[in-house]
């Protein structure tokens, strides 16, 4: 029913692009990776075509897709009243895990945008992604390709696990770069303002637009009404794994002493645990999972270690969490979500 077929992500062989490509232009599912996630793909600009991949991810139709095209001129075919802003953050940052959200044309059907006045556009810099897109001949629309509610998929595997029988194609390019969906960046509103932080990151977006602000639901656990009727996304439940998950901040040695104490305590109460590190310091727990030490690193493997966490068997999950420079920003905004927004401030 779905099957996989591998493709060098440096180097996408012809062939198999141009098989997807059919597939698409067909009005069929493919998944493929991006720099950023995996994403379960469909013509975005065929109706029949988007409800399916909805069906396949058990996605509300109010949430939106982002329309995904191979060149930043095909921006302007699928949004009107482009702002300036949009030229500059074109020019800068893409081909890049950069999405900009722009008053949409009647082009674009209301399935993609879920009947929202706008549409939510990128340009990936993955080669494998722009081979498709340019080997299909229309935007693809494509979320992550996960089951709705759980990680953002990083490798094929996790398509596979969500999606096996749901989907007609999955290309394998490897683990993806970035492992964090895109930045999501609103151009209708002044100032512009970050919906979903992601590694095209806050400084970044000031240092080229000047003011920039960030929705509050990124580190709130805020349902406000306006944003809300603007990015539905933000109001549904996200990467959360089966056991609960904690998330703990401040400087490292606090971080440490408090996460040792919750290991003091949930011991007591005879619950498994599971620690998640990004200092590398080494707990007595039932399972320990590095994510690294860069933000970088972090990012990669955060939703993989996510997914890990529930093929062992603990009752809660402790993260040591990261500043919000930077990439820090969007680490912490998926794992307050992940968490229901349960983050402790050593
Ligand atoms: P995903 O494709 O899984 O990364 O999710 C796409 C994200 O982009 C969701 O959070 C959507 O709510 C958001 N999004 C897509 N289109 C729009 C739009 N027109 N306006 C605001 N947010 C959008
Ligand atoms: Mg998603």
């Amino acid at each position: 029913m779905t099957e996989v077929w591998t493709v060098n992500p440096g180097r996408p062989d012809v062939r198999i692009i141009k098989k997807a490509a059919e597939l698409i232009k067909k009005g069929n599912l493919v998944a493929f990776p991006t720099e950023t996630v995996y994403g379960l793909g469909a013509d975005a600009l065929n109706s029949e075509a988007v409800k399916k991949i909805f069906l396949a991810k058990g996605r509300p139709v109010d949430n939106p897709l982002i329309v995904h095209v191979s060149s930043g001129d095909s921006v302007y075919s699928l949004a009107g009243n482009v702002p300036k802003e949009a030229d500059v953050l074109i020019r800068e940052f893409f081909p890049g895990p950069l999405t900009i959200v722009l008053e949409k044309k009647p082009i674009v059907p209301d399935e993609t945008t879920a009947k929202l006045p706008t549409v939510a556009i990128r340009m990936p810099s993955s080669r494998i992604a722009l081979a498709l897109i340019e080997a299909s001949g229309t935007p693809i629309a494509a979320p992550s390709a996960n089951k709705a509610g759980r990680p953002s998929p990083t490798k094929a595997q996790h398509v596979l696990e969500d999606l096996d029988g749901k989907v007609d194609l999955i290309i394998d390019g490897g683990a993806t770069e970035v492992g964090l969906e895109s930045t999501v960046v609103d151009l209708t509103v002044k100032p512009p303002q970050i919906l979903r932080p992601g590694a095209v990151t806050l400084e970044m977006l000031r240092g080229v637009l000047g003011t920039v602000h960030i929705s509050p639901t990124n580190t709130q656990n805020l349902v406000d009404r306006e944003l809300v009727a603007r990015s539905p996304g933000m109001k549904y439940k996200h990467y959360a794994p089966k056991a609960e998950l904690l998330v703990v901040i401040g400087s490292d040695n606090d971080v440490q002493r408090k996460i040792s104490e919750l290991i003091n305590d949930f011991d007591t109460k005879g619950m498994r645990i599971g620690v998640a590190t990004t200092t590398g310091k080494k707990y007595h727990v039932n399972h320990i999972e590095s994510l690294g030490v860069t933000k970088q690193e972090i990012a990669k493997g955060l939703f993989d270690v996510l997914r890990r966490f529930d093929e062992v068997d603990v009752d809660v999950i402790l993260v040591e969490g990261v500043d919000e420079e930077g990439l820090g920003l969007a680490i912490m905004n998926r794992l307050r979500k992940a968490s229901g927004h349960r983050v402790i401030d050593a």
